[in-house]
Protein backbone atom coordinates (compact mmCIF):
# COMPACT_ATOMS: atom_id res chain seq x y z
CA UNK A 1 0.00 0.00 0.00
CA UNK A 2 1.17 3.13 -0.48
CA UNK A 3 1.76 5.98 1.70
CA UNK A 4 -1.27 8.13 1.66
CA UNK A 5 -3.10 4.95 1.61
CA UNK A 6 -1.63 3.84 4.62
CA UNK A 7 -1.88 7.41 6.28
CA UNK A 8 -5.41 8.02 4.95
CA UNK A 9 -6.55 4.51 7.04
CA UNK A 10 -4.74 5.61 10.36
CA UNK A 11 -6.23 8.56 10.00
CA UNK A 12 -9.93 7.49 9.11
CA UNK A 13 -9.67 4.71 12.49
CA UNK A 14 -8.37 7.43 14.96
CA UNK A 15 -10.72 10.39 14.06
CA UNK A 16 -13.65 7.82 12.69
CA UNK A 17 -16.47 10.16 14.39
CA UNK A 18 -15.31 13.16 12.88
CA UNK A 19 -16.57 13.41 8.94
CA UNK A 20 -15.65 17.32 8.43
CA UNK A 21 -12.08 15.92 9.51
CA UNK A 22 -11.44 13.26 7.59
CA UNK A 23 -13.29 14.62 4.37
CA UNK A 24 -10.67 17.91 4.36
CA UNK A 25 -7.80 15.12 5.33
CA UNK A 26 -9.11 12.83 2.36
CA UNK A 27 -9.21 15.91 0.09
CA UNK A 28 -5.91 17.55 0.40
CA UNK A 29 -4.21 14.38 0.60
CA UNK A 30 -5.79 12.49 -2.46
CA UNK A 31 -4.42 15.76 -4.27
CA UNK A 32 -1.07 15.63 -2.97
CA UNK A 33 -0.68 11.94 -4.43
CA UNK A 34 2.14 13.32 -7.04
CA UNK A 35 4.57 15.37 -4.89
CA UNK A 36 3.99 12.52 -1.79
CA UNK A 37 4.99 9.79 -4.08
CA UNK A 38 8.05 11.80 -6.24
CA UNK A 39 9.04 12.81 -2.13
CA UNK A 40 8.31 9.10 -0.67
CA UNK A 41 11.05 8.11 0.91
CA UNK A 42 11.96 11.51 2.93
CA UNK A 43 8.29 12.11 3.76
CA UNK A 44 7.45 8.43 5.59
CA UNK A 45 11.01 8.41 7.23
CA UNK A 46 9.81 11.64 8.94
CA UNK A 47 6.30 10.74 9.36
CA UNK A 48 5.41 14.35 7.78
CA UNK A 49 1.83 12.90 6.93
CA UNK A 50 1.43 11.44 10.26
CA UNK A 51 2.74 14.07 11.65
CA UNK A 52 0.82 17.18 9.69
CA UNK A 53 -2.70 15.37 10.18
CA UNK A 54 -2.31 15.32 13.93
CA UNK A 55 -2.38 18.57 15.80
CA UNK A 56 -0.14 19.74 17.94
CA UNK A 57 -2.43 20.26 20.56
CA UNK A 58 -6.46 20.08 21.27
CA UNK A 59 -7.80 22.63 24.12
CA UNK A 60 -11.33 21.64 25.13
CA UNK A 61 -12.95 22.73 28.07
CA UNK A 62 -16.43 24.29 29.85
CA UNK A 63 -17.93 28.06 29.58
CA UNK A 64 -19.98 28.85 32.19
CA UNK A 65 -21.78 32.41 32.09
CA UNK A 66 -25.10 33.38 33.51
CA UNK A 67 -27.89 34.20 31.20
CA UNK A 68 -30.07 37.24 31.57
CA UNK A 69 -32.95 35.16 34.19
CA UNK A 70 -29.84 34.39 36.17
CA UNK A 71 -29.84 30.76 35.25
CA UNK A 72 -26.07 29.26 34.75
CA UNK A 73 -25.68 27.93 31.01
CA UNK A 74 -22.89 25.87 30.31
CA UNK A 75 -21.02 25.01 26.75
CA UNK A 76 -18.12 24.17 25.35
CA UNK A 77 -14.81 26.14 24.39
CA UNK A 78 -12.21 24.75 21.99
CA UNK A 79 -8.89 25.68 20.29
CA UNK A 80 -7.20 23.37 17.69
CA UNK A 81 -3.47 24.27 17.99
CA UNK A 82 -2.43 22.76 14.79
CA UNK A 83 0.47 23.66 13.28
CA UNK A 84 2.94 26.46 14.01
CA UNK A 85 6.05 25.61 11.75
CA UNK A 86 5.73 28.93 9.71
CA UNK A 87 4.58 31.16 12.38
CA UNK A 88 1.84 31.56 15.52
CA UNK A 89 -1.01 29.66 15.31
CA UNK A 90 -3.85 31.86 13.63
CA UNK A 91 -6.96 31.07 12.82
CA UNK A 92 -10.67 32.27 13.86
CA UNK A 93 -13.20 31.52 16.27
CA UNK A 94 -16.64 29.99 15.16
CA UNK A 95 -19.62 30.31 17.48
CA UNK A 96 -22.68 28.55 16.62
CA UNK A 97 -24.38 25.62 17.35
CA UNK A 98 -23.14 22.63 15.20
CA UNK A 99 -19.43 23.37 16.65
CA UNK A 100 -17.88 19.99 17.51
CA UNK A 101 -13.78 19.33 18.21
CA UNK A 102 -14.40 17.46 14.10
CA UNK A 103 -15.38 20.69 12.53
CA UNK A 104 -12.79 22.83 14.82
CA UNK A 105 -10.25 20.19 13.45
CA UNK A 106 -11.46 20.29 10.06
CA UNK A 107 -11.19 24.21 9.89
CA UNK A 108 -7.76 24.30 12.22
CA UNK A 109 -5.95 22.00 9.29
CA UNK A 110 -7.45 23.94 6.46
CA UNK A 111 -6.10 26.81 8.10
CA UNK A 112 -2.78 25.33 8.36
CA UNK A 113 -2.54 25.29 4.37
CA UNK A 114 -4.47 28.68 3.86
CA UNK A 115 -2.33 30.50 6.31
CA UNK A 116 0.99 28.93 4.49
CA UNK A 117 -0.28 30.15 0.79
CA UNK A 118 -0.70 33.76 2.08
CA UNK A 119 3.45 34.09 2.02
CA UNK A 120 2.87 35.54 5.66
CA UNK A 121 4.25 33.81 8.69
CA UNK A 122 1.71 32.68 10.66
CA UNK A 123 0.65 28.83 11.61
CA UNK A 124 -2.91 27.62 12.03
CA UNK A 125 -5.25 26.86 14.29
CA UNK A 126 -8.58 27.20 15.00
CA UNK A 127 -11.56 27.69 18.07
CA UNK A 128 -14.85 28.51 18.84
CA UNK A 129 -17.67 26.86 20.86
CA UNK A 130 -21.41 25.66 20.24
CA UNK A 131 -22.86 28.85 21.55
CA UNK A 132 -25.31 30.35 19.55
CA UNK A 133 -25.57 33.90 19.69
CA UNK A 134 -28.55 34.38 17.93
CA UNK A 135 -31.20 35.61 19.73
CA UNK A 136 -28.83 36.53 22.87
CA UNK A 137 -28.99 40.01 24.63
CA UNK A 138 -25.49 41.70 24.40
CA UNK A 139 -25.17 41.28 28.24
CA UNK A 140 -24.89 37.29 27.49
CA UNK A 141 -22.78 37.92 24.48
CA UNK A 142 -20.12 39.76 26.81
CA UNK A 143 -20.83 36.66 29.58
CA UNK A 144 -20.65 33.90 27.66
CA UNK A 145 -17.29 36.07 25.75
CA UNK A 146 -15.35 36.47 29.22
CA UNK A 147 -15.90 33.34 30.26
CA UNK A 148 -14.90 32.18 27.12
CA UNK A 149 -11.54 34.05 27.34
CA UNK A 150 -11.25 33.50 31.22
CA UNK A 151 -10.31 30.10 29.96
CA UNK A 152 -8.58 30.61 26.75
CA UNK A 153 -6.23 33.27 27.66
CA UNK A 154 -3.97 30.95 29.48
CA UNK A 155 -2.71 29.35 25.82
CA UNK A 156 -2.54 32.65 23.64
CA UNK A 157 -0.40 35.53 23.37
CA UNK A 158 0.96 37.58 20.51
CA UNK A 159 3.91 35.49 19.37
CA UNK A 160 2.23 32.21 20.44
CA UNK A 161 -1.37 31.82 18.96
CA UNK A 162 -3.70 34.82 17.78
CA UNK A 163 -7.37 34.19 17.37
CA UNK A 164 -10.04 36.03 15.09
CA UNK A 165 -13.68 36.18 13.89
CA UNK A 166 -15.38 33.56 11.97
CA UNK A 167 -18.66 32.28 11.81
CA UNK A 168 -20.87 34.01 15.10
CA UNK A 169 -17.78 36.27 16.04
CA UNK A 170 -17.36 39.88 14.49
CA UNK A 171 -16.03 43.06 16.19
CA UNK A 172 -18.81 42.89 18.92
CA UNK A 173 -17.39 39.25 20.31
CA UNK A 174 -13.72 40.52 19.63
CA UNK A 175 -13.92 43.27 21.78
CA UNK A 176 -15.76 41.66 24.76
CA UNK A 177 -12.93 39.08 24.42
CA UNK A 178 -10.14 41.46 24.35
CA UNK A 179 -11.35 43.51 26.99
CA UNK A 180 -10.96 40.33 29.21
CA UNK A 181 -7.92 39.06 27.73
CA UNK A 182 -6.21 42.50 29.14
CA UNK A 183 -7.95 42.59 32.35
CA UNK A 184 -6.58 39.03 32.82
CA UNK A 185 -3.08 39.08 31.99
CA UNK A 186 -2.83 43.02 32.60
CA UNK A 187 -0.99 44.00 29.19
CA UNK A 188 -2.02 45.12 25.71
CA UNK A 189 -0.61 43.12 22.79
CA UNK A 190 -2.05 41.92 19.57
CA UNK A 191 -3.21 38.67 21.11
CA UNK A 192 -6.25 38.71 18.62
CA UNK A 193 -6.90 40.06 15.03
CA UNK A 194 -10.55 41.78 13.69
CA UNK A 195 -10.10 44.29 16.54
CA UNK A 196 -12.14 47.50 16.62
CA UNK A 197 -10.39 50.49 14.64
CA UNK A 198 -10.50 52.46 18.14
CA UNK A 199 -7.85 50.09 20.01
CA UNK A 200 -5.53 48.57 17.64
CA UNK A 201 -7.25 47.04 14.92
CA UNK A 202 -6.54 47.08 10.82
CA UNK A 203 -8.52 49.26 8.19
CA UNK A 204 -9.78 47.07 5.62
CA UNK A 205 -9.75 43.64 8.02
CA UNK A 206 -13.87 44.03 7.99
CA UNK A 207 -14.02 43.69 3.89
CA UNK A 208 -10.63 41.36 3.54
CA UNK A 209 -12.28 38.28 2.83
CA UNK A 210 -15.12 39.44 0.86
CA UNK A 211 -12.50 41.68 -1.46
CA UNK A 212 -9.78 39.01 -1.32
CA UNK A 213 -12.34 36.20 -2.55
CA UNK A 214 -13.21 39.02 -6.00
CA UNK A 215 -9.79 39.83 -6.72
CA UNK A 216 -8.63 36.63 -6.77
CA UNK A 217 -11.34 35.61 -8.86
CA UNK A 218 -11.27 38.49 -11.51
CA UNK A 219 -7.62 37.65 -11.69
CA UNK A 220 -8.72 34.05 -12.34
CA UNK A 221 -11.25 35.35 -15.01
CA UNK A 222 -8.53 37.94 -16.18
CA UNK A 223 -6.01 35.29 -17.19
CA UNK A 224 -8.88 32.91 -19.03
CA UNK A 225 -9.62 36.40 -21.54
CA UNK A 226 -12.49 37.01 -19.04
CA UNK A 227 -13.69 39.78 -16.66
CA UNK A 228 -16.29 40.08 -14.05
CA UNK A 229 -18.17 43.58 -15.72
CA UNK A 230 -21.43 42.50 -17.23
CA UNK A 231 -21.49 39.23 -15.67
CA UNK A 232 -24.48 37.73 -13.32
CA UNK A 233 -23.07 36.39 -9.70
CA UNK A 234 -24.86 34.27 -7.39
CA UNK A 235 -23.48 34.52 -3.87
CA UNK A 236 -24.67 32.65 -0.90
CA UNK A 237 -24.51 33.63 3.13
CA UNK A 238 -25.19 37.12 4.06
CA UNK A 239 -22.41 37.36 6.58
CA UNK A 240 -19.44 39.24 6.43
CA UNK A 241 -17.57 37.51 3.86
CA UNK A 242 -20.52 37.68 1.93
CA UNK A 243 -21.69 41.37 2.37
CA UNK A 244 -18.03 42.93 1.25
CA UNK A 245 -18.10 39.82 -2.12
CA UNK A 246 -21.00 41.50 -2.94
CA UNK A 247 -20.11 45.09 -2.49
CA UNK A 248 -16.60 44.07 -4.61
CA UNK A 249 -18.35 42.39 -7.34
CA UNK A 250 -20.49 45.23 -8.21
CA UNK A 251 -17.85 47.76 -7.81
CA UNK A 252 -15.54 45.51 -10.36
CA UNK A 253 -19.11 45.63 -12.91
CA UNK A 254 -20.76 42.64 -12.05
CA UNK A 255 -24.61 42.13 -11.03
CA UNK A 256 -24.84 40.16 -8.07
CA UNK A 257 -29.07 38.68 -7.45
CA UNK A 258 -28.91 36.43 -4.39
CA UNK A 259 -27.73 36.36 -0.98
CA UNK A 260 -29.09 33.96 1.77
CA UNK A 261 -29.30 33.38 5.53
CA UNK A 262 -30.03 30.32 7.67
CA UNK A 263 -33.76 30.49 7.22
CA UNK A 264 -34.56 31.54 3.30
CA UNK A 265 -32.94 33.05 0.48
CA UNK A 266 -33.21 36.11 -1.95
CA UNK A 267 -33.04 37.00 -5.33
CA UNK A 268 -33.04 40.59 -6.47
CA UNK A 269 -33.72 40.97 -10.11
CA UNK A 270 -32.09 44.77 -9.54
CA UNK A 271 -29.01 43.13 -8.15
CA UNK A 272 -28.37 43.11 -4.16
CA UNK A 273 -28.61 46.73 -2.80
CA UNK A 274 -25.77 46.18 -0.43
CA UNK A 275 -26.64 49.61 1.70
CA UNK A 276 -29.93 47.58 2.48
CA UNK A 277 -28.68 44.28 2.95
CA UNK A 278 -25.70 46.22 5.69
CA UNK A 279 -28.48 47.36 7.45
CA UNK A 280 -30.71 44.70 7.80
CA UNK A 281 -27.64 42.00 8.57
CA UNK A 282 -25.17 44.32 10.57
CA UNK A 283 -27.76 46.78 12.17
CA UNK A 284 -30.97 44.96 13.33
CA UNK A 285 -29.06 41.82 13.30
CA UNK A 286 -32.81 40.79 11.50
CA UNK A 287 -33.59 38.20 8.71
CA UNK A 288 -33.50 38.56 5.20
CA UNK A 289 -37.32 38.69 5.08
CA UNK A 290 -36.56 42.47 6.17
CA UNK A 291 -34.49 43.09 3.04
CA UNK A 292 -37.65 41.39 0.69
CA UNK A 293 -39.98 43.76 2.64
CA UNK A 294 -38.20 46.47 2.21
CA UNK A 295 -37.42 46.29 -1.86
CA UNK A 296 -39.60 45.58 -4.78
CA UNK A 297 -37.48 44.07 -6.90
CA UNK A 298 -36.85 41.11 -3.83
CA UNK A 299 -38.09 38.00 -4.15
CA UNK A 300 -37.88 36.11 -0.51
CA UNK A 301 -38.28 31.68 -0.63
CA UNK A 302 -38.24 30.41 2.32
CA UNK A 303 -35.06 27.52 2.94
CA UNK A 304 -36.90 24.02 2.65
CA UNK A 305 -35.45 20.95 3.28
CA UNK A 306 -33.71 19.39 -0.41
CA UNK A 307 -34.47 22.63 -2.46
CA UNK A 308 -31.74 24.30 -4.03
CA UNK A 309 -31.90 27.65 -2.98
CA UNK A 310 -29.49 30.27 -4.55
CA UNK A 311 -27.78 27.95 -6.43
CA UNK A 312 -30.63 27.37 -9.09
CA UNK A 313 -30.34 30.78 -10.45
CA UNK A 314 -29.04 31.67 -13.63
CA UNK A 315 -25.39 33.36 -13.19
CA UNK A 316 -21.99 32.81 -14.74
CA UNK A 317 -20.07 32.89 -11.26
CA UNK A 318 -21.17 31.38 -8.65
CA UNK A 319 -19.84 33.11 -4.99
CA UNK A 320 -20.46 29.97 -2.00
CA UNK A 321 -20.06 32.07 1.08
CA UNK A 322 -22.32 30.39 3.87
CA UNK A 323 -20.80 27.48 5.50
CA UNK A 324 -18.87 24.14 5.16
CA UNK A 325 -20.95 21.43 2.23
CA UNK A 326 -23.37 23.44 1.41
CA UNK A 327 -23.05 23.33 -2.02
CA UNK A 328 -23.88 19.40 -3.16
CA UNK A 329 -23.38 17.54 -6.36
CA UNK A 330 -27.56 18.51 -7.29
CA UNK A 331 -26.86 21.76 -7.01
CA UNK A 332 -23.25 21.40 -8.88
CA UNK A 333 -25.33 19.88 -11.98
CA UNK A 334 -27.79 22.86 -11.67
CA UNK A 335 -25.40 25.70 -12.01
CA UNK A 336 -23.42 23.48 -14.96
CA UNK A 337 -26.69 23.11 -16.59
CA UNK A 338 -27.52 26.94 -16.73
CA UNK A 339 -24.08 27.28 -17.99
CA UNK A 340 -22.09 28.77 -14.76
CA UNK A 341 -18.55 29.84 -15.56
CA UNK A 342 -16.32 30.21 -12.38
CA UNK A 343 -17.28 29.05 -8.31
CA UNK A 344 -14.78 30.42 -6.19
CA UNK A 345 -15.95 29.48 -2.32
CA UNK A 346 -15.92 32.40 0.05
CA UNK A 347 -16.49 30.09 2.74
CA UNK A 348 -14.53 27.35 4.16
CA UNK A 349 -15.20 23.81 2.50
CA UNK A 350 -18.54 24.94 1.12
CA UNK A 351 -18.16 22.74 -2.00
CA UNK A 352 -18.84 18.45 -1.45
CA UNK A 353 -15.83 16.23 -2.59
CA UNK A 354 -18.53 14.95 -5.46
CA UNK A 355 -19.53 18.56 -6.80
CA UNK A 356 -16.02 19.52 -6.58
CA UNK A 357 -15.41 16.82 -9.20
CA UNK A 358 -18.10 17.32 -11.11
CA UNK A 359 -17.38 21.23 -11.83
CA UNK A 360 -13.80 20.53 -12.27
CA UNK A 361 -14.80 17.52 -14.93
CA UNK A 362 -17.23 20.15 -16.35
CA UNK A 363 -14.90 22.73 -17.10
CA UNK A 364 -15.69 24.89 -14.93
CA UNK A 365 -12.69 27.31 -13.35
CA UNK A 366 -13.02 26.02 -9.68
CA UNK A 367 -10.84 27.59 -6.95
CA UNK A 368 -11.07 25.94 -2.84
CA UNK A 369 -11.41 28.10 0.19
CA UNK A 370 -8.14 27.87 1.35
CA UNK A 371 -6.71 29.95 -1.56
CA UNK A 372 -9.75 32.38 -2.54
CA UNK A 373 -10.75 33.04 0.81
CA UNK A 374 -6.96 33.70 2.53
CA UNK A 375 -7.61 37.52 2.04
CA UNK A 376 -9.32 37.46 5.56
CA UNK A 377 -6.74 36.19 7.48
CA UNK A 378 -4.01 37.27 5.54
CA UNK A 379 -5.23 41.09 6.51
CA UNK A 380 -5.04 39.61 9.69
CA UNK A 381 -1.50 39.13 9.65
CA UNK A 382 -1.28 42.58 8.36
CA UNK A 383 -3.25 43.75 11.02
CA UNK A 384 -0.70 41.67 13.76
CA UNK A 385 2.40 43.43 11.66
CA UNK A 386 1.09 47.13 12.01
CA UNK A 387 0.37 46.22 16.26
CA UNK A 388 3.64 45.07 15.71
CA UNK A 389 5.25 48.37 14.83
CA UNK A 390 3.29 50.35 17.00
CA UNK A 391 1.82 51.98 13.26
CA UNK A 392 -1.85 51.93 11.72
CA UNK A 393 -1.92 51.84 7.82
CA UNK A 394 -3.83 54.03 5.76
CA UNK A 395 -7.52 52.01 4.06
CA UNK A 396 -5.80 52.25 0.59
CA UNK A 397 -2.17 50.63 1.83
CA UNK A 398 -3.90 47.49 3.58
CA UNK A 399 -6.27 47.40 0.45
CA UNK A 400 -3.28 47.19 -2.04
CA UNK A 401 -1.01 44.82 -0.22
CA UNK A 402 -4.39 42.60 0.01
CA UNK A 403 -4.74 42.87 -3.08
CA UNK A 404 -1.09 41.77 -4.34
CA UNK A 405 -1.57 38.88 -1.70
CA UNK A 406 -4.55 37.28 -3.83
CA UNK A 407 -2.90 38.14 -7.07
CA UNK A 408 0.06 36.16 -6.08
CA UNK A 409 -1.84 32.99 -4.66
CA UNK A 410 -3.76 33.07 -8.09
CA UNK A 411 -0.24 32.99 -9.49
CA UNK A 412 1.30 30.63 -7.10
CA UNK A 413 -1.69 27.78 -6.86
CA UNK A 414 -1.60 27.93 -11.08
CA UNK A 415 2.33 27.29 -10.76
CA UNK A 416 2.21 24.46 -8.45
CA UNK A 417 -0.42 22.77 -10.65
CA UNK A 418 1.40 22.85 -13.82
CA UNK A 419 4.57 21.94 -12.38
CA UNK A 420 2.84 18.52 -11.37
CA UNK A 421 0.99 18.54 -15.25
CA UNK A 422 -2.12 19.19 -13.43
CA UNK A 423 -2.59 22.46 -15.20
CA UNK A 424 -6.49 23.97 -14.44
CA UNK A 425 -6.49 22.29 -11.21
CA UNK A 426 -6.51 25.08 -8.83
CA UNK A 427 -7.71 22.63 -5.60
CA UNK A 428 -4.62 20.15 -6.31
CA UNK A 429 -2.40 23.78 -6.63
CA UNK A 430 -3.25 25.58 -3.54
CA UNK A 431 -2.96 22.56 -1.65
CA UNK A 432 0.48 21.54 -3.37
CA UNK A 433 1.97 25.03 -2.84
CA UNK A 434 0.54 25.60 0.84
CA UNK A 435 1.56 21.57 1.62
CA UNK A 436 5.28 22.38 0.39
CA UNK A 437 6.01 25.24 2.15
CA UNK A 438 4.95 23.39 5.45
CA UNK A 439 6.80 20.27 4.89
CA UNK A 440 10.03 22.45 4.33
CA UNK A 441 9.97 24.14 7.70
CA UNK A 442 8.31 21.01 9.64
CA UNK A 443 12.06 19.65 7.72
CA UNK A 444 14.64 22.47 8.83
CA UNK A 445 12.86 22.03 12.50
CA UNK A 446 13.30 18.73 13.35
CA UNK A 447 10.95 16.74 15.66
N1 LIG B 1 -11.95 32.88 10.14
C1 LIG B 1 -11.19 33.38 9.03
C2 LIG B 1 -10.69 32.21 8.20
O1 LIG B 1 -11.35 31.21 8.10
C3 LIG B 1 -10.12 34.38 9.43
C4 LIG B 1 -9.11 33.89 10.42
C5 LIG B 1 -8.16 34.96 10.95
O2 LIG B 1 -8.27 36.12 10.54
O3 LIG B 1 -7.30 34.61 11.76
O4 LIG B 1 -9.67 32.24 7.58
Amino acid sequence: MGYVDEVLEKVSKKNADQPEFLQAVNEVLESLRPVIDANEELYRKNAILERITEPDRVLMFRVPWVDDKGQVQVNRGFRVQFNNSIGPYKGGLRLHPSVNLGIIKFLGFEQVFKNSLTSLPIGGGKGGSDFDPKGKSDREIMAFCQSFMTELCKYIGADVDVPAGDIGTGAREIGFMFGQYKRIRGMYEGVLTGKGLSYGGSLARTEATGYGLLYLTEELMKCHGESLEGKTVAVSGAGNVAIYAIEKAQQLGAKVVTCSDSTGWIYDEDGIDVALLKEVKEVKRARLTEYAAARKSAQYHEKKNGEHGVWTVKCDVALPCATQNELDIEDAKQLVANGVKVVCEGANMPTTLEATKYLQDSGVLFVCGKASNAGGVATSALEMSQNSERLSWTFEEVDAKLKTIMVNIYHNIDDAAKRYNMEGNYVAGANIAGFEKVVDAMLAQGV
